[in-house]
């Protein structure tokens, strides 16, 4: 019998989602999904110094806004409960106690000021001279029963090396000396990240770790205490580094100044969640025997696997998730599309939010919401504008001959009792042809004469249709006087 597939996603609560936990969360979800297995959320709040108002539920949201539906978690149970480390913290001291029993770790009563006077003595770093590991158990018993002070560290074995075989990476293998006798279980009784996961990847039955690079190498401590409880190993996955373009061409490290790094930034600046799962799910991995670039994480379940992952690092790259969000965009039902873009008007087009023929041509154009205010433009009023915008050299138009078009056109304009866009459309074309011009020629000109605008996100009768008769015709009637005088 194959044996369940379960994985889970375990961040610290910042506050905000940084978009390489997204990452993260996306990869152990889809591989959960596409396996039938399991997926789980686990809350990792043992530093609580660092802990932040509000930031669990940014998890949640971030969730359920992307559809990354879990099976368990703090806020819908499970049977491996509770899924908030700090409820937790009695389960991690209860095997620390007991690994110390099996030899793998040991009580530690050195003060702070000898750790403190050790480091600016010696070369250690920040490591340990493993003063209290051979403790004669009498003394540990007494200090115990005396209340000391103590700290939990991890017996590392000082010969050999440790390794174990990421499923992406390859083989890793760290010599046992250059490994610190870490701390499992800190002073004030809460357990270290590096404990306490393990403890609850075992108790939780989780199968797959997939996890940030950064803890690659520090996985054979891991796997050292998985060996001393006697546990199964779960198989590691961990993800390649996420990159972002610098100025000058070079790659680093994902970071601010690469642009938004957090999930509720990009969705606030106008991304939509859906863009931003399909291209994340690219930022590493791609699937076999397809280019097919769009997926909904739905389609992304039945396609993923761990042997599309990638190690090299992947640049996140901010143009390509504009194209997808572009896509995204023009994919949705124009009502839903109104309603998205609707908050992103400012002011002055506030009063255009709501026009559906405007949305209809700002809908295609657009790569990110805030962008419906410059395609807006053209409602705003008649800018002061120079004529020699009327010059168009396709079209071969003079600034006199659309002065004498936009005059020919006024009456007839003006005696239009359907205004749409069809009628107009014919009407110019008519002009055209009574002009001997070509009909570029005339859109161009009542274009211009209407908008003021070198880019217009529509032509010029699409223009007029949503500005209205009467707009329409003052606006040309001041163009034309513009060009006269
Ligand atoms: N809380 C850790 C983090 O956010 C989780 C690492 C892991 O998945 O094991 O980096």
């Amino acid at each position: 019998m194959s044996k369940e597939f379960v994985t889970r996603f375990a961040p610290s609560p910042t506050g905000f989602m940084h978009i390489g936990n997204l990452r993260t969360a996306l990869y152990a979800f889809l591989l959960a999904r596409a396996n039938n297995g399991k997926f789980i959320l686990r809350i990792e709040d043992t530093d609580q110094e660092r802990l932040v108002e509000g930031a669990v539920d940014v998890i949640y949201s971030t969730l359920e806004m992307t559809g990354m539906t879990h099976d368990e978690g703090p806020d819908i149970g499970g049977p491996n409960g509770p899924y908030v480390q700090s409820e937790r913290k009695d389960i991690y001291m209860k095997y620390a106690k007991e690994l110390v029993e099996k030899g793998g770790a040991y009580y530690c009563f050195c003060s702070k000021e000898r750790l403190e006077k050790l480091h600016e003595d010696g070369d250690l770093g920040a490591g340990y001279d493993r003063h209290c590991r051979n403790l004669p158990k009498e003394e540990v018993e007494k200090n115990l029963a005396a209340g000391m002070p103590f700290v939990i560290r991890q017996k590392m074995p000082l010969e050999g090396s440790t390794g174990y075989d990421d499923s992406v990476f390859g083989h890793i293998e760290i010599e046992n000396a250059e490994m610190q006798d870490q701390i499992l279980i800190k002073a004030d009784g809460f357990p270290t990240y590096n404990f306490c996961h393990v403890i609850d990847d075992h108790l939780m039955g989780v199968t797959h770790v997939v996890r940030g690079s950064e803890y690659l190498t520090s996985t054979p401590k891991y796997v050292l205490l998985y060996d001393a409880f006697g546990w199964e190993r779960p198989v590691y996955c961990h993800l390649p580094l996420l990159m972002g373009k610098d100025a000058d061409g070079n790659v680093s490290k994902l970071s601010k100044r690469h642009g938004s790094v957090s999930f509720q930034e990009l969705v606030k600046n106008g991304y939509l969640p859906q863009a931003i799962i399909n291209y994340m799910a690219f930022t590493g991995w791609c699937p076999k025997d397809t280019n097919e670039e769009f997926f909904t994480i739905d389609e992304l379940t039945k396609v993923f696997s761990i042997d599309g992952i990638s190690k090299s690092p992947a640049v996140f790259d901010y143009e390509k998730l504009l194209w997808f969000n572009n896509h995204y965009i023009k994919e949705m039902p124009l009502d839903e599309f109104m309603a998205k873009a609707k908050p992103y008007y400012s002011e002055e087009y506030a009063a255009f939010a709501d026009n559906e023929k405007l949305a209809k041509l700002i809908q295609t154009r657009i790569s990110v919401f805030p962008e419906v205010n410059e395609k807006a433009e053209f409602v705003k009023g008649l800018p002061d504008y120079d004529t020699e915008l009327f010059v168009n050299k396709k079209n071969k138009t003079t600034i006199e001959q659309c002065a004498d078009i936009i005059e020919y056109s006024l009456p007839k304009l003006k005696d239009v009792s359907d205004w749409s866009n069809d009628t107009l459309f014919e009407l110019l074309k008519g002009i055209a042809e009574e002009k001997g011009v070509k009909a570029g020629a005339v859109m161009w000109a009542i274009r211009i004469g209407v908008s003021g605008l070198a880019v217009t996100p529509g032509g010029a009768t699409e223009l007029m249709e949503i500005l209205g008769k009467d707009e329409s015709i003052k606006r040309l009637e001041t163009s034309l006087e513009k060009i006269r005088n």
